[in-house]
């Protein structure tokens, strides 16, 4: 049997792929090499994006999960340099939630309103050209052929590596760790926070509430400095708490329901190749997130969203060459360049000089030109 679209990965972006082709009628095979409801490490800020998105392919879907009761409202967020801080408001509420109950939500959606075929606990090993199109083997010596692939394994991603030859540029990686706490005070169950630190620059650390009192707290730093500094990053998450005064006192009682784990986020910081023949990549396969926010799902769900629209062009134009597939990489870039380039500025001129922090914080403290940032936001 040959597919039409082969999806590998079924986190968000794989999921909003699957969701996006539900009534194109093609046959649709997602392949994934866990087994739902899984983990996946990360801060659990689920951007306004997300919402939006889902929106787009059909507002009933933005409202199954915009109503979802493991969403948990977030409104404003606190950024604290040193000992300033600043307060934003959302302009669009977003959303906390363990990544195990949002993507099996989004999963489950995937279940219930797609004919996808779904083959979970597969792990894809390798995708070679075909006359046809692809045919992708798994570790259990199964081989599915599809005419066309969308790569969304995340961060480590085969199809990455495998069709569009992409390697680590730790430039344009960040390392980042994340453990659950309960009990720290002063969580404020609609606020996110952020703290940059001196002693710990050029690393961010955060607090995102969580549904049922716990918090998902965590810490980044782009890998290249995270290597020339020989920097350890679990050790890095304890001594932050252990050293900034405010986070001691915060942590007094606190306690780590979790273990620390880390993942890597490959940021947009840089252009790359989205797609060639019969392929595209989407997500963090295809670097797509924010440089200074870290946040990734919203722009995995959007990319997920317009390979699914391109595929739909491809199968309409029976046209699979790399040249046709250049659409889709411009939509993406057209949707996301504009405020991607611009982070990535911003996050170039801050590593140099962090001292400049100073300055923003101290015009943060001008409300006109407050609100100008927080409409940057
Ligand atoms: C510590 C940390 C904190 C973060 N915090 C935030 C945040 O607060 N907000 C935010 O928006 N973003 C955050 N991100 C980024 C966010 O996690 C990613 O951008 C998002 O998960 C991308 O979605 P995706 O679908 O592209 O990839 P993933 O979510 O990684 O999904 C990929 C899927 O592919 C599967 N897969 C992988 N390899 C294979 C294979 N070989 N065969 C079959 N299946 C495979 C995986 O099991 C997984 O289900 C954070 C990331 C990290 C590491």
């Amino acid at each position: 049997m040959v597919y039409d679209v082969l999806i590998a990965g079924a986190g968000p972006a794989g999921c909003t792929a699957a969701l996006a082709l539900k009534d194109a009628g093609l046959k649709v095979l997602l392949l994934e090499k866990s087994i739902f409801p899984r983990d996946k490490v990360c801060g659990d800020a689920i951007p306004s994006r997300a919402i939006a998105v889902l929106k787009t392919i059909a507002p009933e879907l933005a409202t199954e999960m915009s109503t979802f009761n493991k969403l948990l409202l977030t409104k404003r967020t606190q950024i604290v340099y040193n000992t300033r801080s600043l307060h934003f408001n959302w302009k669009i509420p977003a959303y906390t939630c363990t990544r195990m109950d949002f993507d099996n939500k989004l999963f489950g959606m995937v279940e219930e309103h797609t004919d996808t075929t779904i083959i979970q606990n597969t792990r894809i090993k390798t995708i070679t050209k075909t006359s046809e199109g692809y045919a992708v083997a798994d570790d259990k010596g199964n081989v599915y052929n599809a005419r066309l692939v969308i790569g969304a394994d995340g961060a480590q991603s085969i199809a990455a590596k495998q069709l569009a030859g992409y390697k680590l540029d730790r430039e344009h990686h960040i390392a980042a760790v994340r453990a659950y706490y309960k009990n720290v005070s002063g969580v404020d169950e609609h606020r996110t926070e952020m703290y940059v630190n001196k002693q710990f620059s050029p690393g961010y650390f955060w607090i995102f509430p969580i549904e049922g009192g716990m918090a998902n707290v965590g810490f980044g730093m782009l890998s290249c400095d995270v290597a020339e500094r020989n920097i350890n990053m679990k050790q890095s998450l304890q001594d932050f708490i252990n050293t900034v005064p405010e986070l001691q006192e915060r942590f007094k009682q606190a306690t780590a329901v979790t273990g620390i784990e880390g993942h890597s986020l490959p940021v947009g910081s840089r252009r790359v190749t989205m797609s060639g023949a019969a392929f595209m990549l989407v997500g963090d396969a295809a670097s797509l997130i924010d440089p200074i926010t870290g946040e990734g799902i919203g722009n995995a769900m959007l990319s997920g969203r317009l390979a699914a629209l391109q595929a739909i062009q491809c199968f309409g134009k029976n046209n699979f060459s790399a040249g046709f597939m250049l659409a889709y990489d411009d939509a993406v870039w057209e949707a996301l360049g504009g405020e991607l380039s611009f982070h990535a500025k911003a996050q170039k001129v801050l590593r140099q000089s962090p001292w400049l922090l100073n300055i923003v914080f101290a015009l943060g403290k001008i409300e006109p030109i407050r609100r100008l940032m927080q409409k940057r936001f």
